[in-house]
């Protein structure tokens, strides 16, 4: 009877069956308009904190962020409780989506200027680089207290690009072709990835604006830079504790925090952008169609079928997100949409894949070894 209750308690959210799991979150961040848009459309309205309409379409998620919300609020929401949960040990995941020039970039990252900066509400840095802030600091305070258990951590990271369904390394550019293994020992590995030890924020913040800076962008219409690749910030904490100590009850730890900036559908006509420009688009919305798919197929409890035709077999960004998206890590889907009154069709797309992801089961363990 409580499964009843349970069930009956989440129906009638979206018309739906809602899932309950928390290890699954979807938040909605509505972008402002820009100087070069006209209008904010009307239509699109946050209804309550976890609610927005569009039109008289009613769309329920976790959270509902609006125009006048900041760096800060962002982080204060999702980047908290990830930080506490990856030194917990779970794997943690932030998957940015939506149409090209809604924000995933700026919500993620933040422009590279404002990574070296003191984070405060109105600076533009980004959830990742505020993150590791907080990260290194919380380590650094547990490593600093006497009475402290004496854990002893080790960090190490790395950032891959999906192009054109290639994974490239973007911290070696001459790496363009790698592949995706897996095996007993180690799970699912990309080889030859470059991964690089790093003891502290400034070390992360070098490392996230080199990779950055080789990241593939073309230019549109829409937004004079648009990101062409998918890519995927790796970050593995071990932890155990140092020699034999009472106050040591704990054992060793690890666990990856997985960040995951998606490319955008543009909305140019395709006559206007040029044969490569063409090709890429192409593999752009196979590899989301095949996530939207996988979301589904999660949520049916079904797996998904196997996939065929290209170097990872199916989509690299499937593979590559196994993890993030219905196995051990606790999820947040950030959907951002633009207000421009141009947009709702992107829009309704973006808040239906959120809907579907919001209905996949992950099933996260804290990873003792
Ligand atoms: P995307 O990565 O989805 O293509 P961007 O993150 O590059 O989009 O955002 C497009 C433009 O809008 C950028 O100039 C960015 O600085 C600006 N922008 C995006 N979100 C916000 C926001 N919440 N507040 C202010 N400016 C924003």
């Amino acid at each position: 009877s409580s499964i009843k209750k349970e069930i009956a308690e989440s129906e009638g959210k979206n018309g739906e069956l809602w899932n309950l799991d928390p290890s699954v979150r979807v938040v909605v961040r509505i972008r402002p308009i820009n100087g070069e848009e006209k209008e904010v459309d009307p239509t699109v309205r946050k209804v309550s904190s976890d609610s927005l309409s569009v039109g008289d379409r009613k769309f329920t998620f976790d959270s509902v962020l609006d125009l006048n919300s900041n760096q800060e609020d962002v982080f204060q929401l999702i980047g908290v409780p990830l930080v506490k949960d990856a030194l917990t040990g779970y794997n943690t995941s932030i998957l940015s989506y939506g149409q090209t020039g809604s924000g995933k970039t700026y919500t993620m990252w933040g422009p590279p200027s404002a990574m070296v900066e003191d984070p405060s509400p109105r600076s533009h840095q980004g959830i990742v680089p505020r993150i590791f802030r907080m990260l290194f600091s919380e380590i650094q305070r547990e490593q600093e207290n006497p009475d402290g258990k004496q854990i002893n951590y080790q960090c190490r990271c790395s950032f891959l690009e999906i192009y054109n369904e290639q994974i490239g390394d973007l911290l070696d550019p001459t790496q363009r072709n790698l592949e995706v293994k897996d095996d007993k020992k180690n799970g699912l590995y990309v080889e030859n990835l470059t991964e690089e030890y790093v003891s502290s924020y400034e070390d992360v913040t070098q490392i996230l604006i080199k990779g950055l800076s080789s990241r593939k962008v073309g230019t549109t219409t829409v937004n004079s830079k648009s990101s062409r690749s998918h890519i995927v910030f790796t970050f593995i904490i071990e932890s155990w504790c140092k020699g034999v100590s009472s106050k040591c009850f704990s054992s060793s730890k690890t666990s990856r925090i997985s960040l995951i900036d998606l490319a955008g559908l543009d909305r140019n006509k395709l006559e206007d952008v040029g044969r490569q420009h063409v090709q890429e688009d192409k593999n752009v919305r196979k590899s989301l169609s095949q996530l939207g798919y996988l979301g589904n197929t999660l949520a049916e409890e079904t797996q998904p079928e196997k996939p065929e035709d290209s170097p990872c077999g199916g989509s690299c960004l499937t593979h590559i997100l196994r993890e993030s998206l219905g196995g051990n890590a606790k999820l947040t889907v950030i959907c951002n949409i633009s207000a421009d009154n141009r947009n709702i069709s992107e829009i309704l797309s973006t808040l239906r894949f959120g809907q579907r992801i919001k209905s996949v089961r992950n099933e996260p363990v804290i990873n003792e070894i």
